[in-house]
């Protein structure tokens, strides 16, 4: 498996890191996941974006273009295509702040930030015909104030992902102190209520997911659903007729179970496969 680190093409096992990284002693950077079939990415463009305005808040300076980014990826997913992955990568994309002097919370990037590029087998797109049901956990969000930076800091989502995981469920669906649902440990969350598809209106408590971001404009360009950014409410969530997980890997991912509350009684509700047909039919058009 070849890799991309600060510059050169290696095999995975040559890829070496300084201990004294900020990414690794502190967190000190930002990350991406991309999917690509066949070689044809799903949403490249906006989560490069997405990258480059963490970089931006987080004061990292990179160094390369979004076109130098996708020729590194594009290789990489043609040394890396086989018969054992079927051509279904994943593109992971993490930049770090690098080296400084000595371990200390202030920066001066005076080092070299850290890029690193990895592909990493992924199942086939979803598809309507074979559907995954999703059993989540719940619980309350306790993250940090920044979800809207996609950094590697991840211990809060590891945590409540874990949480959930450990209990035999898929995902942690998380609300915050109002009650209010923010998204869940790597995904982000939509319902359906009265033929309505909500989802949680953006803000710094949630990361703007990108599939989150091309359903919307899915449904409002190829479709008549009436669509609403809102605030959902724990009790909403429950009352649902249906709930979905959306994430670059997942799609939209359809959730039968909420923590022991079972929605749509227990089975994939009709709207899903409409919706994950759209997103199947127009995900590769960027
Ligand atoms: N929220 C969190 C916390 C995530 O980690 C992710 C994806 N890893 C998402 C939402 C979904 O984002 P995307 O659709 O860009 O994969």
């Amino acid at each position: 498996n070849t890799v991309f680190l600060n510059g050169e093409f290696m095999p995975a096992e040559q890829a070496k890191i300084s201990p004294m990284d900020r990414g690794f002693l502190f967190g000190d950077g930002v990350y991406e996941v991309v999917p690509s079939y066949n070689g044809k990415y799903i949403g490249f463009a906006p989560h490069l974006a997405r990258m480059f305005v963490g970089l931006d808040t987080i004061e990292i300076n990179l160094g390369y273009s979004e076109s130098e980014l996708r020729d590194i990826c594009d290789r990489l997913i043609a040394e890396n295509s086989n018969d054992e992955n079927g051509g279904n990568l994943g593109v992971y994309i993490q930049v770090s702040r690098g080296v400084e002097a000595k371990r200390y919370h202030a920066y001066t990037n005076t080092g070299k930030p850290t890029l690193f590029i990895h592909t990493f087998a992924i199942a086939p797109p979803p598809s309507v015909d074979a559907p995954k049901a999703y059993r989540v956990n719940m619980t309350q969000d306790l993250r940090w104030q920044r979800c809207d930076i996609k950094t590697t800091s991840l211990l809060g989502n590891v945590m409540h992902f874990q949480q959930g995981y450990a209990n035999g469920f898929d995902e942690t669906i998380l609300f915050d102190h109002n009650d209010f649902v923010t998204e869940a440990s790597s995904s982000n969350v939509f319902i359906v209520k009265d033929g309505v598809i909500k989802t949680p209106k953006l803000d710094n408590h949630k990361l703007a997911g990108i599939t989150r971001l091309m359903l919307l404009d899915i449904l409002r360009k190829h479709s008549d659903f009436k669509v609403e950014e809102t605030d959902i409410s724990r009790s909403e969530l429950l009352a649902a007729d249906e709930v979905w997980l959306t994430s670059a890997t997942k799609q939209v991912g359809a959730v039968t179970e909420v923590a022991g509350t079972l929605i749509n009684n227990g089975k994939i509700g009709p709207v899903w496969p409409q919706v994950q047909g759209l997103f199947s039919q127009y995900m590769f058009e960027e």
